[in-house]
C-alpha cells in the first residue's frame, strides 16, 4: 500500500491537537493525540482518549495545510509528535502525516503502547511504513507502578527511546532537564499538555461544564 503525501479522503481522529508545543519532545513540535486505543494500560494516563468514537475526524489535507502553516509560523519547528490513543491503531492517517512531516524536513517522535519487537513483528504493511518513519519511537505500556523520575516527556521507567534513525541525537542535553507542563486557554476551556507531577496523575480530561464556568483538560503520554 502506498499512501499518498496528503489524502484529503484519508480522516484522522483526532482527540486533540496542539500546533506548536515545548513539553512533547526535543523543541517545538506540532503535537497530534489519535482518538482510541486498543490497549488498557493500567493508570492510563489518557482515559478520554480510549474509545474509538468520539475525537474529532479531520482531513489529512487539513492536518497537512495546519501543518504548514506552523511551519511558516514557526521557522524553528523541529517536528511532530503523535500520540494517543494509539497512533499505531491509526496507522494509515499517522503515516500520511509522517510523511508530509519529513517532506518539510521535521522529524517524527511517535509514543506507542507497543513495544519495538511487537511492531516490528505485525504483518501490516502500514504499520511497517510507519516504522520506518519514525525516528524516535517511546514504547511499550504505561506502568503506573513504574512512574518515570528521571528521563524527560517519559510516563514509566519500562517504556524506552528508540532513536530509530539520525535525525536527532540521543545525546541532546534537551532530554536531562526537567519536564515542562503548558497550560492554555482554548474555546473556554483550560488545556494542559505535557508530562505532569505525580501529583497530577489522575486530572484528567473532565466534561465541558455549562457556560461561565471553567474546566480542565490535561493530557500527556
Ligand atoms: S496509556 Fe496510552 S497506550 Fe496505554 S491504554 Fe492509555 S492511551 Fe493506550
Amino acid at each position: 500500500m502506498n499512501l499518498p503525501l496528503t489524502a484529503d479522503d484519508l480522516q484522522a481522529r483526532v482527540a486533540q491537537l496542539v500546533a506548536c508545543t515545548e513539553a512533547e519532545g526535543p523543541g517545538k513540535r506540532f503535537a497530534l493525540w489519535f482518538q482510541g486505543c486498543p490497549l488498557r494500560c493500567p493508570g492510563c494516563c489518557n482515559p478520554e482518549m480510549l474509545l474509538f468514537e468520539g475525537g474529532t475526524p479531520m482531513s489529512l489535507g487539513t492536518l497537512a495545510a495546519q501543518l504548514r502553516q506552523t511551519r511558516e509560523h514557526h521557522p524553528d519547528l523541529e517536528g511532530i509528535t503523535l500520540l494517543g490513543g494509539e497512533p499505531f491503531a491509526h496507522a494509515p492517517a499517522a503515516l500520511a502525516l509522517a510523511r508530509v512531516a519529513h517532506a518539510l524536513d521535521l522529524s517524527v517522535m511517535v509514543f506507542s503502547g507497543h513495544t519495538l519487537e511487537e511492531l516490528r513483528a505485525q504483518p501490516d504493511p502500514v504499520r511497517q511504513q510507519l516504522l520506518g518513519e519514525i525516528d524516535i519511537l517511546v514504547d511499550g505500556p504505561y506502568l503506573r507502578e513504574q512512574p518515570e523520575t528521571h528521563r524527560r516527556w517519559i510516563g514509566s521507567a519500562n517504556q524506552r527511546i528508540h532513536h530509530l534513525s539520525a535525525r536527532c541525537d540521543p545525546a541532546d542535553p534537551r532530554w536531562f532537564l526537567p519536564n515542562t507542563l503548558e497550560i492554555r486557554l482554548q474555546d473556554g476551556a483550560v488545556l494542559v499538555n505535557g508530562f505532569p507531577a505525580r501529583a497530577a496523575v489522575g486530572l484528567w480530561k473532565r466534561p465541558r461544564p455549562p457556560r461561565g464556568e471553567t474546566s480542565s483538560e490535561l493530557s500527556g503520554k
